[in-house]
């Protein structure tokens, strides 16, 4: 397949892990951190790791969309699903995402509420258009790669008329949590956490180019080389990761060039701006409250935005005690590192977020077995 088979050539791979090996430093250590759920899963699927020498690391950054959102928010969503007027219109992913006491948006529609799973925005608003006497709520989550089409749905449910359509806006931004990552604690104070370079994402970075990361890569002195998902994509990130760190330089880079573009893409962003503001703060899993790194409709759209037509109220609440998801996303554990992994917790009996979605470390981990591997070696 055009654009796919090119970039999981095996022979080149391996090549390319070569290329790495003798590249890297014997008496350095390399950490680099991947940001994006698509690059978790990528390098769990495709071995990644297993092509690396032993000290080049990588730890799972916060970007599974479905990962980072609090329990709080899905305790709302389920609050609104509740409603006898609301059907709430989610992507599948979130329909198993735990909330408080085991509760989640599949066990609230077993209850009666009207959940319904949707594969994109538009289909959202045909509900709206053809069920007139439901309130039509979309749960719209994601990072900046998403937000566009919440913005497109608006759009069309404005020219409709469809005074029955509102959407829950979950959206949140790359650039505020990395920074966010970058002053946390476990970077700086404890130094639990090292992050000598980002792979930094692809889908998010079609969408606001590579200019967003110049800040970070400058203020904290961190290279930064946006790369695609394909596995020879990853591995020639890794590879301008560790040449930017052996000659000392933090640069943002651009792997992926044949679909990012420095500034972005302008329609896109220029939809985004037309409807949505920023948020003074906005709560991620894992990294509590990182400020300016969410989004909410404007006033002028106010008459869309389902926080303000319900109230919906954001009632603060506490993630499983033995789910070790906040940790994970912080980058400060592994999965395997979780006590309830392939135990309790599978991807059919997901316990935490991390574990439903497909890009979340713990299902990425788990599905491609990566940690038997590990077991393996180690015995
Ligand atoms: S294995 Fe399950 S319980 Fe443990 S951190 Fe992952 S999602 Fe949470």
């Amino acid at each position: 397949m055009k654009y796919i088979d090119e970039y999981r050539d095996a022979r080149l791979a391996r090549s390319l892990a070569t290329t790495i090996a003798h590249a890297v430093d014997p008496a350095k250590s390399y950490y680099f951190m991947e940001f994006c759920g698509g690059h978790t899963h990528a390098i769990s699927r495709y071995g990644i790791e297993d092509l690396l020498p032993d000290n080049v690391h990588l730890i799972h950054g916060p970007g599974c969309p479905v990962c980072v959102l609090p329990v709080g928010r899905i305790d709302a969503a389920i609050r609104l699903a509740a409603l006898p007027e609301v059907t709430l219109c989610t992507y599948g992913d979130l329909m198993r995402v735990p909330g408080s006491n085991g509760t989640s948006l599949l066990s609230a529609r077993a209850r009666g509420a009207d959940v319904r799973m949707v594969y994109s925005t538009r289909d959202a608003v045909r509900v709206a258009e053809t069920e007139r006497t439901r309130q039509v709520v979309f749960f719209a989550i994601g990072f900046e790669t998403t937000t566009p089409p919440t913005a497109l749905a608006i759009r069309l449910a404005a020219r409709k008329r469809l005074a029955n359509f509102s959407v829950f806006c979950n959206h949140v931004l790359t650039p505020s949590a990395i920074q966010n990552i970058l002053e946390s604690p476990d970077v700086r104070e404890f130094g639990r956490v090292r992050i000598d370079g980002f792979i930094g994402p692809a889908h998010v970075s079609t969408v606001i180019g590579t200019q967003p990361y110049a800040f970070f890569a400058e203020e904290f002195a961190k290279p930064v080389v946006v790369s695609g998902f394909e596995p020879l994509d990853v591995l020639q990130g890794i590879l301008m990761l560790i040449q930017q760190v052996n000659e000392g330089r933090h640069e943002v880079e651009n792997q992926y060039r044949r679909a990012v573009r420095p500034e972005g893409n302008e329609r896109a962003k220029a939809e985004v701006a037309e409807f949505f503001e920023l948020r003074k703060t906005f709560e991620w899993r894992g990294l509590g409250l990182v400020p300016y790194s969410g989004l909410r409709l404007k006033e002028k759209y106010a008459a869309f935005d389902a926080e303000r037509r319900f109230s919906i109220e954001n009632i603060p609440a506490a993630d499983n005690p033995a789910c070790e998801c906040g940790a994970i996303l912080r980058g400060v554990k592994k999965p395997t590192d979780c006590k309830l992994f392939g135990t309790l917790c599978t991807p059919d009996t997901p316990m935490g977020s991390c574990m439903v979605s497909a890009e979340g470390a713990c299902a990425a981990h788990w599905t491609y077995g990566r940690f038997r591997d590990r077991a393996r070696k180690a015995s």
